[in-house]
């Protein structure tokens, strides 16, 4: 709990804006989580970098909030700060796109083809930022966002301003080195193919056509990893949770891999449900499960 001295000067530096005990569930597409000490949406890049800096200085506990969809908070919420990243200013630069990381996927997927610049057709349907994505290295089957990736603009551990290529962001399966380290990612470039004459769009139905059997209530896509070539879907459905609900919290009738809120769902229910997922799998597989989603639960 930020307590005394720190709590006014964060109150002081970060002004009107910083709210207190805001409950984090309506930040995230789970629609689970409890308050947060304080929350600071930031929109331009001073500003995230002015929240970090503070946090750093002040020895506070921060936390980087892109769209929440890839993220699962306690019940007891986050004890010290989330930065809730809206900084979302884009430019094209020849068959680049420069974007803020908070930059929503969507958009940047929408402006892209606009421009006729392809590429981002396979995103189209992921929610959240472009920062979260790249931190997770989201994609598709046989297709990750890292590989448009030209450079990263970050600020890092040491608390400076850092540009770090493609070739060093150690992008592999939903993971890259941004998971490790508590750097920030503040803008993206990407690389798109000038394509005039490739109907984008098309594509990008294409693409939207593979999601139409997704879960429809709140959650957070995949829960697991798949193993090598396996399916976490197909492995959880084997051992026979498929539909199995603790609390309000089930895993999805539709896709064994999802695990949904039908209206109420606690974190603890949902861990539950993933602790259960997980023993059943290694018990009749020998496979170990690991999860995708990032889990937000220590205090
Ligand atoms: C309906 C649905 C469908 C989905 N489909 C897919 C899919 O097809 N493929 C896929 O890969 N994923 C999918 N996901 C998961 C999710 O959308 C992606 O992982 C997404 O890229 C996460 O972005 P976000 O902004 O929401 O990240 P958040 O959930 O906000 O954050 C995720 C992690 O990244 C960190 N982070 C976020 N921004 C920054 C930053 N600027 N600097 C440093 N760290 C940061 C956070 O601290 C957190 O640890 C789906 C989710 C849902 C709900």
């Amino acid at each position: 709990m930020i307590k005394g001295k720190k709590l006014s000067l964060l109150k002081k530096k970060l002004g009107e804006r910083a709210k207190f005990d805001e409950p984090l569930g309506r930040y995230t597409t789970f629609r689970i989580g409890g308050p947060a000490d304080l929350f600071y949406e930031t929109e331009t890049e001073a500003e995230l970098v002015k929240a970090v800096k503070l946090s750093r200085e002040l020895e506070v506990p921060f936390f980087i909030l892109g769209g929440g969809s890839n993220v699962l908070i306690s019940d007891e919420g986050f004890r010290g700060i989330v930065i809730k990243n809206k900084v979302s200013n884009i430019k094209f630069q020849e068959g680049k796109i420069v974007a803020g990381s908070g930059t929503p996927l969507a958009r940047l997927v929408e402006e892209a083809a606009n421009h006729s610049l392809s590429g981002l057709e396979f995103c189209v349907g992921i929610p959240g930022t472009i920062g979260g994505a790249v931190v997770g290295n989201a994609g598709v089957k046989d297709k990750a966002i890292g590989e448009l990736i030209e450079k990263i603009k970050v600020f890092n551990e040491r608390g400076e301003i850092e540009y770090i290529n493609q070739d060093d962001c150690q992008f592999k399966y939903r993971t890259s080195r941004f998971q490790k380290e508590s750097g920030v990612i503040l803008e993206v470039v990407l690389q798109l193919e000038k394509n005039e004459g490739k109907d984008i769009r098309v594509e990008m139905l294409r693409f939207l056509e593979t999601r139409k059997d997704q879960p429809k209530e709140p959650s957070a896509g995949s829960i697991f990893k798949n193993p090598s070539r396996q399916s976490a879907g197909e492995l959880i459905e084997q051992v026979g949770l498929k539909g199995e609900s603790e609390g309000q919290a089930q895993v999805s009738e539709e896709h064994a891999n999802w695990i949904v809120n039908l209206g109420g769902a606690r974190c603890q229910d949902v861990l539950e449900l993933l602790s259960l997922a997980k023993s059943k799998v290694r018990m009749k597989f020998g496979i170990e499960l690991e999860e995708e989603i990032q889990i937000i639960d220590e205090l």
